[in-house]
């Protein structure tokens, strides 16, 4: 392939699909039948805006009603269009597999730039957008789930949440609508950072497996790589910030709209982050040197590179010039097949975004939940849990009393401390990221012929989903 050929987000995503569906054994039809996305909604609608009607056009997409809700992203930028919503619900579908999230996979976006608007306006045309959507069941909790995406958030997944509570008024589960929620509307401890949270998880799982750390050419733990991370969003920021201030990796580039900051001595995140919300950008800032070509830092020398932006930023174009031996995808679809092709045969090793970024979806899921059980996360459990746990230090203190032993206070009050929703979240999380990627591994170790971990993590996928259909008699 040459550049000329450089495949599109959602052929990219089929080519990834097929090269391992190629190695499963599948009914006749049945490979077209997941491969297909099953129906994209186009609508267009009008809001009065500044004394005029402005005319806006919005897309769900529904990949797979292999299992219902199917769930997925809204997001907001000028560029959403079919072929790449299209293409993120296809991912949605196998993310979820991968991770068991009980979902098929969907997707939606909206054509336009947030940040040309004030909040009073973008409420407006937000409102609006959930109602086209509301309407046809394209959100609901028991049909269609959206969360937030590029360019949305908290906010706006509060303004749908509303909206679909005022056209359901007896709704006892209206909240379970969309996720990504305002903690007082229903949200749950943990959604925001949960992304990013997954990145460092599914990070601290590969370096627990010296051979895979010995595939990337690399060695030890976590602590004193080097890494750098394009995008400093919510999944970015929350990644790198909590890979430096809780592994000891060491961040020593990031990648910004405006250029890229550069430090081998390691960045404090949170300042950047600062800067950035101050600014707009990460032009001198005073935690690295300002390099104006930022898309140049991309092919710096580093251990582990983390692109957290854009689909495509990995493509046949530097692919040949990336120099991290380890790259973990953030990002939806920021490595084209073409460019992962050229990554895979020079030995770089990839942790796929199907698999990587799932941590937002896993923790949407345990909030549907929450709203579907109209309870809180630990709220039975917590205080018997202390009290038994309290229960059990006083005979430890009363047996070792006459020995003089004592327990230290640190481990008493952590021992004593019931889990609470963020730490159970968390747990949750944790669990999920590792028992993922435990089951790509054992596709990527055990089968001759698959020799990386995208492809690994799409057959079990594939798999999954494939059996579901089988069991349904489809
Ligand atoms: N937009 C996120 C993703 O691409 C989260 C989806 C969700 O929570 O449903 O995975």
């Amino acid at each position: 392939m040459d550049i000329a050929t450089e495949p599109s987000f959602r052929q990219s995503v089929d080519l990834m699909f097929n090269r391992a569906a190629a190695l499963l054994d599948l009914p006749p039809g049945l490979e077209e039948k997941i491969r297909v996305c099953n129906a994209t909604y186009i609508v267009r609608f009008g809001v009065r805006l500044r004394g005029r009607m402005h005319t806006f056009v919005g897309y769900r997409s529904v990949h797979s009603e292999h299992k219902e809700p199917v769930k997925g992203g809204i997001r907001f930028a000028p560029v959403v269009n079919q072929d790449e919503v299209e293409a993120l619900a296809a991912l949605m579908t196998y993310k979820c597999a991968l991770v068991e999230a009980p979902f098929g996979g969907s997707k939606g976006g909206l054509c336009i730039d947030p940040r040309a608007y004030d909040e009073h306006e973008l409420e407006q045309i937000t409102r609006r957008f959930a109602y086209e959507l509301i309407k046809r069941d394209l959100i609901n909790p028991s049909q269609n789930v959206p969360a937030p995406d590029m360019g949305t958030g908290e906010r706006e997944m509060a303004w749908m949440a509303d909206q679909y509570a005022r056209m359901h008024t007896t709704d006892i589960n209206a909240v379970a609508c969309v996720t990504g929620k305002p903690l007082e509307m229903g949200g749950i401890k943990g959604r925001v950072e949960a992304t990013g949270r997954g990145i460092q998880y599914a990070l601290q799982e590969f370096f627990r497996h010296p051979e895979d750390v010995a595939i990337a050419r690399l060695s030890g733990t976590l602590e004193g790589k080097r890494i750098v991370v394009q995008g400093l969003g919510n999944v970015g920021f929350h990644a790198a910030h909590f890979l430096s201030t809780e592994d000891g990796a060491s961040i020593v580039g990031i990648i910004e709209r405006d250029g890229a900051l550069w430090n081998p001595k390691g960045m404090n995140v949170q300042c950047v982050r600062d800067w950035i919300v101050e600014t707009g950008g990460v032009r001198g800032c005073p935690e690295g040197e300002f390099i104006a070509d930022g898309a140049s830092v991309l092919e710096a020398e580093c251990d582990i590179l983390i692109p957290a932006a854009l689909e495509g930023v990995i493509n046949m174009g530097n692919a040949h010039a990336i120099r991290a031996p380890l790259i973990i995808e953030a990002a939806n679809g920021p490595i084209t097949a073409g460019a992962d092709e050229i990554l895979c045969k020079r030995g770089i090793v990839i942790i796929p975004d199907l698999y990587a970024n799932a941590g937002g979806v896993t923790v949407s899921y345990f909030e549907w939940v929450k709203n579907l059980t109209h309870m809180r996360f630990g709220r039975l459990q917590r205080r018997q849990e202390e009290a038994r746990h309290a229960l059990l230090i006083s005979e430890l203190e009363r047996l070792s009393a006459d020995r003089g032993w004592q327990l230290s206070p640190d481990f008493k009050d952590r021992y004593l401390r019931g889990a609470g929703e963020l730490e159970l979240v968390r747990s949750g999380l944790d669990d999920t990221m590792r028992s993922a990627y435990q089951s790509m591994r054992e596709v990527w170790h055990g089968r001759r012929d698959v020799h990386d971990l995208r492809v690994a993590a799409y057959l079990v996928a594939i798999e999954r989903v494939a059996r579901s259909y089988r069991s349904k008699g489809l």
